[in-house]
């Protein structure tokens, strides 16, 4: 099985991972449209997520986070939330 190293860069903390990855898999992500789930199902989901949306797991977690703390802002405003 062939693999290829892919560099990305954090758009958010700015660091550069290096990922290994299937070559066909990669090429059928990038060409064919195939979900990356199933082209590099290897891939840990933390490196798909950095390919998929140019953030680090890390800074993924943190965005997540932070939308989730808007959303219950949200709720509570409204007053759909009672805690
Ligand atoms: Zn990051």
């Amino acid at each position: 099985m062939a693999t290829i190293q892919v560099s990305r860069t954090c758009f958010r903390c700015n660091q550069t991972s290096e990922i290994e990855v299937d070559a066909e898999g990669y090429r059928r992500w990038r060409e064919e449209g195939v979900f990356i789930q199933d082209a590099l199902p290897e891939v840990p989901a933390g490196y798909r997520e950095l390919l998929l949306s140019g953030t680090c797991d890390a800074c993924f977690s943190i965005i997540r986070k932070a939308r989730l703390q808007d959303y219950e802002r949200t709720l509570k405003e409204r007053g759909l939330l009672d805690t």
